[in-house]
């Protein structure tokens, strides 16, 4: 069972000033969730969570991430200007991009960010885009193949394809890689490596943890360069499905902690800072869509038809992902009917659920499509001449504030030259 963190009369209260359809946001979760991430890896003292900024690109998101001690891992030249304009600095920065362009590397260079290279052609690029090679220089690893974990107690898998992914060097490009930025002058590396994307398990940030680990053995061996950071990205997910098990920060920490212990401390490397770069899990959770009904219709399926489409939140049409939904006022009521609910763009895909058992719907239900708190907005277009909608947050004391104005028609014409 998933319960919206807002209720009805919160909701009719907030649509009175800004109608539907928005994504709203809650405060208390993201600083909870925020400083559980950081409590579980308090054990190594140089931690830090770098919030990857495609997931939630909104100024007042990353500004409170950033006060519960969060940084900021970016990947192009806009999410860098965000970034600064936030207040993020210096090494608060994650820049951890691929098919890199110059001016990207120079603005990472100038904000002090610690850069992440995707590849070994870009130790000569970086140089020449920048003029130097930075004191502290990350490396993207990529192991090839195919990356599993048996499954979970409760019956999940994990599995995908590093060999398939464009990201990241190979074993034998990652050393020559430390090799020639050391000849350039760096003097501390990092590893980076993502492997799997929302993971339902425990056990994949440890297993990430013990690659990345014993790699980072290997090359302090081969090439003498001191490893001050490993990087373990993205990639632990949350149950967008109500019968998936949620993930457990605390046990995961743990976890990255005992192969630290195992393996890292033996071999001297008990000063290794860790990072993340987590997106889906500090904000998934932590947003919902609210949309209204508006049309049904009965021909060969029963359409409910809502204000909000594909272009507020793809993941459904793209990806064919499951997005949970609940009415307000009705979490509780029996879900005997069944809907696909839809958008209104000119694309069968728009819908954000099919064949979807709900409680009988009316005109003006209020629906929360649930754990749109990142890679939701961020992911929105003008398709079919759609404008985005408005992001809200609702703060600890139950105020909600406007975060982004939807967009409006002369947003969509700024663009043109006529
Ligand atoms: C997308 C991305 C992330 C975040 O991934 P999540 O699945 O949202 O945790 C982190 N690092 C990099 C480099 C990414 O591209």
């Amino acid at each position: 069972m998933k319960t919206p963190f807002v209720t009805k009369p919160q909701l009719e209260e907030i649509i009175r000033t800004y109608p539907t359809p928005f994504h709203l946001y809650d405060e208390r979760g993201i600083r909870e969730n925020a400083r559980a991430v950081n409590a579980a890896f308090a054990w190594n003292g140089g931690f830090k969570e770098y919030f990857a900024v495609k997931a939630t690109p909104t100024p007042a998101i990353l500004k409170l991430l950033r006060e519960e001690g969060c940084g900021a891992d970016c990947s192009s030249l806009t999410e860098l200007m965000l970034a600064e304009k936030c207040g993020f600095r210096g090494e608060e920065i994650m820049f951890s991009s691929n098919n890199t362009l110059a001016e990207e590397y120079r603005l990472a260079d100038r904000l002090g960010a610690f850069i992440n290279l995707d590849d070994l052609t870009h130790v000569d690029f970086l140089e020449q885009s920048i003029g130097h090679i930075p004191e502290t220089v990350f490396c993207r690893y990529n192991p090839g193949g195919v990356f599993t974990l048996g499954e979970s107690k409760e019956g999940f898998q994990v599995m995908d394809t590093p060999g398939d992914a464009k990201y990241g060097m190979t074993r034998p490009q990652i050393a020559q890689a430390f090799r020639e930025l050391r000849a350039k002058g760096a003097k501390s590396f990092g590893l980076h490596c993502f492997l799997a994307s929302n993971t339902i398990s425990n056990e994949y940030y440890p297993e990430l943890a013990a690659i990345l680990f014993r790699l980072a053995v290997e090359l302090k061996e081969e090439t003498g360069c001191h490893i001050g950071y490993i990087n373990l990205s993205g990639g632990i997910g949350v149950p967008y499905r109500p019968e998936e098990p949620a993930n457990n920060i605390a046990v995961i920490g743990a976890g990255v902690q005992k192969k630290f212990q195992e393996i890292l401390v033996p071999a001297g490397m008990g000063d290794v800072k860790l990072c993340g770069e987590l997106g889906r899990f500090m904000l998934a959770p932590y947003g919902c869509l609210v949309t209204k009904v508006l049309h049904f219709k009965h021909i060969y399926k029963e359409y409910a038809g809502v204000d909000a489409c594909a272009a507020d939140l793809m993941r459904p049409a793209v990806y064919g992902a499951y997005h949970h939904i609940t009415v307000s006022g009705k979490e509780d009521a029996p879900c005997g009917h069944k809907y696909d609910v839809t958008g209104s763009l000119c694309e069968n895909c728009d819908k954000f659920a099919v064949d979807r058992m709900l409680p009988a719907l009316e005109r003006g239900d209020l629906l929360v499509i649930h754990d749109t708190g990142a890679h939701g907005h961020s992911m929105g277009y003008n398709y079919n001449g759609k404008l985005r909608s408005a992001e809200l947050l609702l703060r600890e004391d139950g105020s909600v504030d406007l975060i982004r104005r939807a967009e409006t028609p002369e947003d969509y014409f700024a663009t043109v030259v006529w």
